[in-house]
């Protein structure tokens, strides 16, 4: 099993307006700040797992990228270590240069909705060039998310369409089906040939998923799709029980069935050859 989408990060990266946002969001009152013994832990059974950095200047966190490569470190073989970096940052390009070559990381974590920037904003073009140039997979939180102060009106999936025909060799990957609006993604990732997404944070929520995943077996997009977990908010043995519950759940009715066998090539997928990242 590899997990495409996992976090690190203590209550002092996140900070205490962001630790405070995350608390309410979760009905168990748990911040989304972990330590790396727990991630550890919770991530020993799996085969590979990217670990993310993340950066956001407008919400006040850091996960640095030295944090995440000092982790990846630890046990190269199987983590595979994500930079993150704010567009809004003056040396966004400079720590984008040494986080890749010097530090390792394999793909870039960005999002314009924690981040507050429009996916298209001249500031960010650079970031994508040198990913294109480099080769390095982006995952990009499109979509809602919970801190008050995060722009929806940049959320939406539609716009990285613009994003994939500026750059149409770059991977991207748009994570938790870009919730809310998963329909656009779809649209998105059928049409785009190196759009993917993930799965991630999505099972507690499972009538939406249900119709997320028929919706992808009609557009023909299951193939494109990658496990996540979203650790702390989920493990990946709590996605992939999530995941296939989603196959029982219109039993009993007359309603149609998500393919148990494409849920279970979903749960072991290895597209790291497509995504540069072997
Ligand atoms: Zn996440």
């Amino acid at each position: 099993m590899i997990d495409y989408h996992t976090h690190v990060g203590t209550e002092e990266h996140w900070g205490p307006r962001f630790i405070a946002e995350s608390r309410k969001m979760r009905a168990s009152g748990i911040s989304i700040a972990t330590t790396l013994p727990q991630h550890r832990a919770a991530t020993a059974q799996l085969e590979r797992c990217v670990v993310l950095a993340f950066k956001s200047i407008a919400l006040g966190f850091e996960v640095p990228n030295d944090y995440v490569a000092e982790y990846v470190r630890s046990d190269p073989q199987r983590f595979i270590g994500f930079l993150s970096v704010d567009p809004h940052d003056p040396g966004a390009l400079e720590e984008l240069r040494h986080a890749h070559r010097d530090l390792g990381l394999r793909g870039i974590k960005m999002s314009s909705v924690y981040q507050a920037f429009h996916p298209m904003d001249p500031r960010v073009l650079p970031i994508y060039a040198y990913a294109d140039r480099h080769g390095l997979p982006l995952l990009l939180h499109q979509g809602t998310t919970f801190p008050q102060q995060a722009p929806l009106r940049y959320a939406r999936p539609s716009l990285l369409e613009d994003v994939a025909l500026a750059f149409p060799e770059l991977r991207i990957i748009i994570a938790h089906l870009g919730h809310p609006w998963e329909v656009e993604t779809i649209a998105v990732v059928r049409k785009q040939p190196h759009v993917w997404s993930d799965i991630s944070g999505l099972f507690y929520r499972p009538w939406q998923l249900y119709n997320s995943l028929l919706l992808c077996q009609e557009y023909g997009v299951m193939e494109k799709l990658l496990f996540g977990s979203d650790f702390p908010v989920a493990t990946a043995e709590e996605t992939a029980a999530g995941l296939r519950a989603i196959v029982g759940l219109p039993q009993g009715t007359h309603f149609p069935s998500v393919d148990p066998e494409r849920i279970e090539a979903l749960i072991a997928r290895d597209a790291l050859a497509e995504l540069n990242l072997t």
